[in-house]
């Protein structure tokens, strides 16, 4: 499997020239599995992924798939941008398949958490107007299903609203997704992260804040990130090393980290574990 990174950003999109290095876009992974593309999230940077797939022209698969870890705005709000669910065919049978698997955040009807966002109030194209077939499938935390013959697994995480893990098999190897993931309390096991996790050859892992920002300092008068729904880089390496995982990604930086402050954290981190920061253009390979 290869890994493309298009946006590695959490919570708002962070433009500006103190974040051209990481990259500003919110979250959107590009799997290339043996059954075609796979994408984790359509936050900002589907825009971009859209386009590329565009300019693959014939060449590209009409069939596309999305794994939706939840349905907060920074993990969906690429979507109505992603610009092949627009492009109409001349033959019926040739327009694009998107099928589009997750959860929404209230637990239920993923068509319609896709839809509230292209309400008329906040833009100006209904979803009724794609082009493309669209295919929701709402997805019970703890099934697997099958796209060909990738395997994929998911298990219910932590975070406010209940959030998917992943866990994509594909010819011997694994991924696992755990972003927007809060860690249990100091000492307390995660069954559910083992479960997608467990012996994975990458594991894309929360790291919006650091340890500071996590609990919280008297000192500095700041306040403790506790229930927000996050994690920290450390964090990462403590669940990578349990779960016995060869590569660690850290993503869904904070938009408050620019370009030094997260090479500094990931020079760090690089350490403790075999790992790095996500950043928009990082190609993996496994
Ligand atoms: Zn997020
Ligand atoms: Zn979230």
């Amino acid at each position: 499997m290869k890994v493309k990174f298009w946006g590695a950003r959490g919570s708002i999109p962070s433009p500006g020239p103190n974040y051209t290095k990481f990259g500003g876009n919110t979250t959107c992974i590009e799997v290339l599995t043996s059954e075609g593309r796979i994408i984790i999230d359509a936050g900002t940077g589907a825009r971009p992924l859209g386009d590329e797939i565009l300019s693959e022209g014939d060449s590209s698969s009409r069939n596309i798939n999305f794994l939706i870890t939840h349905t907060h705005w920074d993990h969906i709000q690429g979507f109505p941008f992603f610009q092949p669910i627009f492009e109409s065919a001349s033959d019926p049978k040739k327009a694009r398949k998107i099928s589009i698997y997750g959860r929404a955040s209230t637990g239920s009807d993923l068509r319609q958490a896709f839809a509230n966002q292209m309400n008329n109030t906040y833009f100006p194209v209904l979803m009724r107007n794609i082009a493309a077939n669209l295919k929701f499938h709402d997805i019970e935390p703890g099934n697997s299903f099958n796209i060909g013959k990738v395997q994929i697994k998911t298990a219910l995480l932590n975070h406010p609203g209940g959030v998917l893990g992943y866990r994509i098999e594909d010819n011997g190897k694994v991924i696992a997704i755990a972003t927007d993931y809060e860690h249990p309390e100091d000492g307390q096991k995660d069954e559910n992260l083992e479960y997608i996790g467990r012996d994975s050859d990458i594991l894309i892992y929360d790291a919006q804040y650091t340890c500071n920002e996590y609990n919280g300092s008297p000192e500095t008068g700041e306040s403790s990130k506790k229930g927000f729904g996050h994690s920290t880089p450390s964090k990462g390496v403590e669940a990578a090393k349990e779960l016995n995982t060869k590569m660690l990604v850290l993503t869904h930086h904070s938009p408050s980290h620019d370009d030094k402050m997260l090479a500094a954290m990931e020079t760090n981190i690089k350490k403790r574990f075999n790992s790095c920061f996500a950043k928009e253009g990082l190609v993996i390979e496994i």
